[in-house]
């Protein structure tokens, strides 16, 4: 309709307008903004971070039965810490900052909103007793040279005796479905009675969350540089409820 078509347009120069008169043309493009499939490099320059807590509300995620910690309130203590180690260099942006249920998908609409953008969920994994070690989850290309950055922090903040669980990539709804580069960090086990017994200490949690933050403000600043070939393409349809957990 022309009476809506109108307006529509001058906004849309408007966007273009002030998106120009912000970048201007001495400041470097960040290479990241929204891409459905995500079959690109790694993002460098981008300045905003979105952390989500996993879990909350009606929704503990793991407890652990040797310390009757929630995953939920863990990961919302972990998110709150990489926040403050992240410091003013970049804008935050919180999935939740309190106890509230948020279902995932809505996690991926809200993920959706920002373009450049990277987006963080952050766990506590659960399992047989004998597992113990961070993990971190990906899908996308171009969430390979965070992935490495981030699984290599955690792994050198982690004890020998919990080891490296390394990377896995899997579509999950965290993983593939966000159209910005997007990871899953599992910190530890709470079924393992000594990680249980670190993720309960705020000074391990502290360390965890600077050592995120730090692959964090590394990949911004230096891209995919250092972390090896990126992994193949893979064309695959967003991923639904029923598949695997997260
Ligand atoms: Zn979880």
């Amino acid at each position: 309709m022309p009476k809506h078509w109108i307006p529509l347009t001058c906004g849309a120069l408007a966007v273009f307008l002030v998106s120009c008169s912000v970048s201007g043309p001495k400041t470097a493009p960040s290479s990241s903004g929204r891409d459905v499939w995500g079959h690109r490099p790694g993002p460098k320059g981008f300045k905003t971070v979105i952390l989500d807590a996993g879990h909350g509300g009606k929704d503990s995620g793991a407890v652990s039965r040797f310390t009757g910690q929630k995953e939920k309130d863990l990961t919302l203590d972990m998110v709150r810490r990489v926040r403050a180690e992240l410091g003013g260099g970049f804008r935050v942006v919180m999935m939740r900052d309190d106890d509230t249920f948020v279902d995932l998908d809505d996690r991926v609409l809200r993920a959706n909103r920002y373009g450049d953008a990277v987006l963080v969920s952050i766990h506590f994994n659960s399992g047989p007793s004998h597992v113990a070690g961070p993990e971190t989850y990906y899908w996308r290309v171009d969430s390979h040279g965070l992935a490495v950055r981030c699984q290599q922090a955690m792994s050198a903040v982690s004890p020998e005796e919990t080891a490296n669980r390394g990377m896995v990539r899997r579509r999950l709804r965290l993983t593939r479905n966000p159209e910005i580069p997007c990871l899953l960090l599992e910190c530890g086990y709470l079924s393992n009675p000594r990680e249980a017994q670190l993720a309960a200490n705020a000074g391990y949690r502290q360390k965890l969350a600077k050592a995120i933050a730090g692959a964090i403000r590394t990949q911004s600043a230096i891209g995919d540089a250092g972390t090896g070939p990126l992994p193949k393409p893979i064309n695959a349809p967003p991923s639904r409820p029923t598949d695997a957990p997260e």
